[in-house]
């Protein structure tokens, strides 16, 4: 059977900016016929994400993710609709997901790598299912349970870098839903700061892009800052660490200003603002959401709660077809996107 995929076709370079170029459409085939134990897909999503950067290096730099290989098919989380089974859990018409999607129209996947999906869990948007109400959600509201140290009734003042992206949307409406009493958001346009202010509940949002974000952070946060969930590191989150409290939580979530930059992760703070940080016992855990997958079956119950009941609002930034997958990674990775950044397939 003809299929089309998507190849990486280049590396960027450890210190280069990622382009569309970097990946390449092509037709390759695949067997006609499955084996026992595996499952024939229809890919419907796939997730464009920025750990994806690190996969572009020959050495990604963690030891939980593996390089993507020259001229081979790309991959990470899909959705897709069973065409053929000979997997017992799986059977013609079930919608799957998997971690390691590859980046084709159609693939013959080991019924093992899949879990089935219930779409009414999220009012049928299947594609929640690699933001909201999939890692990223789970990223979000396991990153504030495990180290925010967020209590209802602690009048806690909550920072959100990143905010108007995939986790940071999420994170801000989840810190207020634990019981943070201020949800502050930074993001890059007026747009996106208007969207979390009038949609998505938060008290207000700097744009880091214009303005002074010290003052602006002073004028809104004006108790100090409690637990600031961090997306981006850099200069941006030397400003909110500056203006945090005694005894207050770093959630590190992700560093994206620095993935374009050859740094170990994550990268150490400037000695003064590690100074800072000391001084008033500022905790900065690192905090990697593949590690409380325990918690997974539970946690996705919560948010497909949230999201059935209205109290998590959520945005996703739809681009059709595989040919622009590389596009997708390069617009996402220079703030083109606002929620999750889904490549849509079946068009
Ligand atoms: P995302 O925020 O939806 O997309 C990236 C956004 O980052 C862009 O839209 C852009 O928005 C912003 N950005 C890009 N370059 C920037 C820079 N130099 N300085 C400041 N902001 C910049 O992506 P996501 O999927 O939600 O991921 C957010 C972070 O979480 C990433 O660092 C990711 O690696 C991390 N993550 C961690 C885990 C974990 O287990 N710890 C799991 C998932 C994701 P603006 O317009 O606002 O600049």
């Amino acid at each position: 059977m003809i299929i089309q995929r998507v190849v990486l076709n280049s590396r960027p370079g450890k210190n280069g900016v990622p382009v569309a170029e970097n990946f390449r459409l092509e037709e390759s085939t695949i067997a006609d016929a499955i084996q026992a134990g595996q499952v024939r897909v229809r890919t419907l999503y796939l997730s464009v994400d920025p750990y994806m950067r690190c996969r572009m290096n020959e050495d990604t730099g963690s030891d939980y993710l593996l390089p993507w290989q020259l001229s081979e098919v790309a991959d990470g989380g899909g959705i897709g609709v069973v065409e053929e089974s000979k997997h017992d859990s799986f059977a013609k018409g079930d919608f799957v997901i998997s971690f390691n999607w590859p980046w084709q129209t159609v693939a013959i996947l080991d019924g093992s790598l899949l879990q089935k999906l219930i779409p009414q869990l999220v009012n049928g948007r299947l594609s929640y299912f690699l933001g909201a109400a999939g890692i990223t959600g789970l990223t979000a509201l396991l990153g504030i349970k495990e180290k925010g140290h967020v209590a209802v009734g602690a009048n806690q003042t909550m920072v959100v870098s990143g905010a108007a992206g995939a986790c940071g949307s999420l994170a801000g409406q989840i810190g207020r839903l634990e019981g943070c009493s201020r949800v502050v958001g930074i993001a890059g346009t007026d747009e996106k700061c208007s969207i979390l202010v009038q949609e998505m509940g938060f008290d207000a949002a700097i744009n880091y892009k214009k303005g002074n974000v010290a003052e602006q952070l002073r004028e809104f946060c004006p108790g100090g800052v409690d637990v600031y969930f961090d997306n981006v590191g850099g200069d941006i989150s030397d400003t909110v660490i500056s203006q945090m409290n005694q005894n207050s939580h770093i959630i590190l979530c992700g560093q994206i200003s620095q993935y374009n930059k050859d740094v170990p992760y994550p990268p150490p703070l400037s000695p003064d603002i590690e100074k800072i940080r000391k001084e008033r016992n500022i905790t900065r855990e690192r905090f990697l959401v593949l590690n409380y997958m325990d918690k997974q079956e539970a946690s996705v119950l919560q948010l497909c709660q949230w999201i059935q009941e209205g109290k998590l609002k959520v945005r996703e930034t739809v681009v059709e077809g595989l040919a622009n997958i590389g596009a997708a990674f390069q617009s996402m990775m220079s703030g083109g996107n606002i929620g999750k950044q889904i490549v849509s397939v079946s068009k």
